[in-house]
């Protein structure tokens, strides 16, 4: 498929807004200010399917609807580019090389739900995109793209950059919308959800930067055009983040429904050379795994659940055979339990635990009986916390060990690695 999204992301300076507008940018906007109600541009968003790119995979133009129009509280707009998923790495360069087109996006959403203030929360780490898309808002703002009467069209919008304290739970909506009240960065019960109570107890809508993304692309060639890509259920394209043993590793946009081995094989040049693949993390480090047989799933959100995974942020992290899984398991669970806010006791409590367990097992102390409790604790934790946290420990760990419960038992046996066979840790 032509690249839609990426189509200029390597172009030198397509961030600077002269180069964007000569690309076609900016051409939504005045289109949507001027031949769409808020409503019908939510229904054209419903109809053109584009759904949430950052993991969830909810419906964006249903996520819009949900925000009450009645209501006489401020709406807010917030673009989640809080990227923190291991493996995920396809919204930073958005930001740094094509801004201009997440920020016509932003405003785009923006009037659908007829909110005055957006706000572009960024990951702490991310200072490079955070500057150019400060540059990039300085510089809409210049051309009258943001602003009182955008156009003049009588619509207002301020738009915020805003970093955040580098906590992957941020990436979580509610977590971020606390992150950006100034409180610390943790998840809130819901319901209430954000469409009706969000950021200051208003109506918000939370987007992830390739979702936002695409819109004007859908408002410049139409709902028809966008869905000749992809499936029936999960329309147009979407950029893969693809990393780990494979030669050429990278951000690829493909039409969703487009199998994963293509991926790999076509535009990630294969397994490392000389080796073999042995398992696939196919939507970010919280996903099950998927198996070499496995390898021709469509990669659409459909067809990755039904082979036992989830599409999530589209980060497919490759894995040869020289890879030990209890290490694997190990530095994930290493990173949950680490960002797991500690507001409710499963995820606080469970990750901990599956830490120590993991970790007592890679480093040969492991004992008869772990790996049951391993699972336990698992079960304990999986479905009973606040946020999607809890779950995304557990999925990868219950995974790992159910294709792989060899090494986990021989690490135990013999205490040593059944892969890594010239290292043993007496
Ligand atoms: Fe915090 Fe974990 Fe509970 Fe989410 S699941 S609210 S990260 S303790």
């Amino acid at each position: 498929m032509e690249k839609v999204l990426f189509k200029y992301v390597e172009e030198p300076q397509q961030y600077l807004i002269d180069n964007y507008i000569k690309n076609g940018g900016y051409q939504a906007l005045p289109k949507v200010l001027k031949d769409f109600t808020p409503d019908e541009l939510i229904e054209e968003v419903k109809k053109s399917g584009v759904r949430g790119r950052g993991g969830a995979g909810f419906p964006a133009g249903l996520k819009w609807s949900f925000v009450p129009k009645t209501d006489v509280k401020p709406k807010y707009l917030c673009c989640n580019a809080d990227e923190s998923e291991p493996g995920t790495c396809k919204d930073r360069v958005l930001m740094e090389c094509d801004p201009h087109m997440v920020i016509e996006g932003c405003i785009i959403a923006a009037f659908a739900i007829q909110a005055h203030h957006a706000f572009i929360y960024i990951r702490g780490e991310f200072a490079y995109p955070a500057f150019r898309m400060e540059e990039a808002v300085n510089e809409a703002y210049g051309k009258g793209y943001l602003g009182k009467n955008i156009l003049g069209s009588g619509f207002d919008l301020d738009m915020i950059v805003h970093t955040g304290g580098g906590a992957y739970i941020c990436g979580e909506e509610t977590a971020l919308l606390s992150s950006l009240e100034g409180d610390r960065g943790m998840s809130r019960i819901r319901p209430p959800f954000p469409a009706i109570e969000g950021l200051y107890s208003c109506p918000t809508v939370v987007n992830n930067v390739e979702t936002l993304a695409s819109i004007p692309h859908i408002i410049n060639r139409g709902v028809d055009w966008y869905r000749t890509y992809g499936t029936e259920k999960s329309a147009g394209s979407k950029i893969f983040s693809l990393s780990g043993n494979v030669n050429r590793p990278g951000n690829y946009e493909v039409e969703l429904g487009t199998p994963l081995s293509y991926v790999i094989n076509e535009l990630g040049g294969g397994i490392q050379t000389g080796h073999k693949l042995k398992a696939i993390i196919p939507g970010g480090s919280s996903t099950p795994l998927l198996m070499p047989d496995q390898i021709d799933t469509p990669l659409d959100y459909e067809a990755v659940a039904e082979a036992g995974s989830m599409l999530g942020s589209g980060a497919i992290i490759v894995i040869d055979e020289r890879a030990c899984m209890v290490w694997v398991a190990m530095k994930l669970i290493n990173f949950y339990q680490h960002e797991s806010c500690g507001k409710c006791t499963p995820c606080r409590e469970g990750t901990l635990w599956l830490k120590r367990l993991i970790n007592r097992i890679e480093h040969g102390e492991g004992k008869k009986g772990d790996i049951e409790l391993i699972l336990d604790i698992c079960e304990n934790i999986m479905g009973r916390t606040i946020c999607p946290l809890g779950d995304a420990a557990v999925m990868p760990t219950e995974s790992i060990i159910k294709h792989f419960r060899d090494e986990f038992e021989y690490h135990i046996e013999h205490k040593k690695c059944k892969v890594k066979t010239d290292y043993a840790f007496e």
